[in-house]
């Protein structure tokens, strides 16, 4: 795609990239995906031409992406080229997710990194995205540190060791609970057999998922495109083990350690980024690399150095501890940076998470009942309306609601709600 491109907005609906803008509330939004390693000096540099060409907001998703906001069509095409001159982007495809500890990581039973990035090239070269939804994924997971269970994805390879022989399970539709397994393959057959699968869900249309065609057509659909790469010996399900979010600290291979942070509700100015880079430099760390989560890793640090690291990023307002109440509200943009928002759901998000200390559940606030932020239901839902801040108890935004309250009101409803929540769970 030529940098030219990057002046046309994407249609709704469709995924944002790095040459590919999406119109929003605030500018044009570009998405990248890391290909890894991002060197402290990259990270900097991103950092000022988020600053130079949008509005300095900068985001790391939920599946650990990165978005730039605030861009114009003048302005993103310059970022789309200073980004590109840092070789710091996957590209603009179906979305892959590897560990994010790829190839460092001390813990994980095979490195992967070689393969995502030979199936990189391999959909590439067939041009696969070009025939498939934007939003088909593939998670390629080799059993590391961190947790990729919980990430839903169309296609997943699961690395398993079986008798000392190493296996790659593979299943559609889902995350690793309830997608549909399909057997195991050879790590040397994983990208052919991605490609088979991703041809199955290409040839259904360009805007079909793996889980609509499960429960349309059932698993046997995708069987026979793999068949003859399947071995035998299915157990049913991969060895489990407990693994965590990525907001710990991580041994690497080269003894040194990585250790996460995550952006309060997945975004922030870049120059607080520029102070966290700074700080892992520091403390000793030579580079950074992004999770799921909204988390940034930083890569290297010495054990003795870990905590230092950790103390910087929790004063400069990143999330460091597991039971940090902000990681249990998820917000969209809403007002003003979206035209549909019916509430500021980004500026409510920290005043909701300071009056659900203790609550158990997820809480979800969306600025309309469209609910970009989650697909999943939440424990408690706060969507904007024409009417006023509507809440809804496990359930997503077009559930009804329990009340409907003024945006003054709305952080003594949370309490109140969380109170009462935490009473009946006391009372069983
Ligand atoms: S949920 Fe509504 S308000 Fe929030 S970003 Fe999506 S469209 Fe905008």
């Amino acid at each position: 795609m030529t940098l030219l491109a990057a002046a046309m907005p994407k249609r709704r609906g469709a995924c944002p990239g790095l040459f590919a803008p999406m119109q929003t509330g605030d500018g044009l939004l570009v998405r990248l995906v890391p290909k890894g390693t991002i060197s402290l000096h990259a990270f900097a540099d991103l950092c000022a031409a988020g600053r130079r060409y949008g509005n300095g907001i900068i985001e790391v998703t939920s599946r650990g992406s990165i978005q730039v906001r605030g861009l114009n069509a003048i302005s993103a095409p310059q970022f789309a080229a200073a980004i590109a001159a840092l070789d710091m982007a996957a590209g603009d495809a179906v979305s892959i997710l590897g560990n994010p500890l790829g190839g460092l990581d001390a813990q994980e039973i095979f490195d992967a990194t070689g393969l995502v990035a030979d199936l990189r090239s391999a959909i590439a070269q067939r041009g696969l995205a070009a025939r498939l939804s934007p939003k088909v994924s593939v998670v390629i997971d080799s059993a590391g540190a961190i947790d990729l269970e919980t990430i839903p994805a169309d296609i997943r390879l699961h690395a398993h060791a079986t008798e000392g022989d190493l296996m790659l399970r593979v299943s559609v539709g889902g995350d690793q609970a309830r997608a549909a397994e399909l057997g195991q393959v050879a790590p040397a057959q994983g990208i052919e057999t991605v490609i088979r699968l991703l041809e199955v869900i290409a040839r259904r249309g360009r805007d079909v998922r793996a889980r609509e065609i499960l429960a349309r057509e059932g698993v046997e659909v995708f069987l026979p495109a793999i068949r003859e790469l399947l071995l035998p010996g299915q157990d049913g399900r991969s060895l489990r083990r407990e693994r965590g979010v990525a907001l710990g600290s991580y041994p690497l291979r080269d003894e040194t350690m990585a250790r996460g942070v995550a952006l309060a509700f997945g975004h922030a100015d870049a120059s607080a980024l520029e102070e966290l880079a700074g700080a892992a430099k520091t403390t000793g760390a030579s580079s950074l690399r992004t999770a799921p989560g909204c988390v940034l890793l930083a890569i290297g640090l010495a054990a003795q150095s870990v905590s230092s690291f950790a103390s910087a990023a929790e004063q400069l307002g990143f999330v460091t501890d597991g039971n940090d109440p902000r990681l249990r509200v998820i917000a969209c943009s809403g007002a003003p940076i979206c035209a549909s928002a019916h509430l500021p759901a980004r500026a409510l998000a920290p005043v909701i998470a300071r009056n659900a200390v203790g609550f158990a559940g997820t809480i979800h606030v969306s600025g309309c009942a469209k609910g970009c932020a989650q697909n999943a239901t939440a424990a408690l839902t706060i969507v904007g309306t024409p009417e006023g801040c509507a809440l809804i108890a496990d359930g997503s935004p077009h559930d009804v609601p329990f009340a409907v309250v003024t945006a003054s009101e709305l952080a003594g409803a949370v309490q109140h709600h969380v109170r009462e929540r935490r009473q009946e769970d006391a009372h069983g």
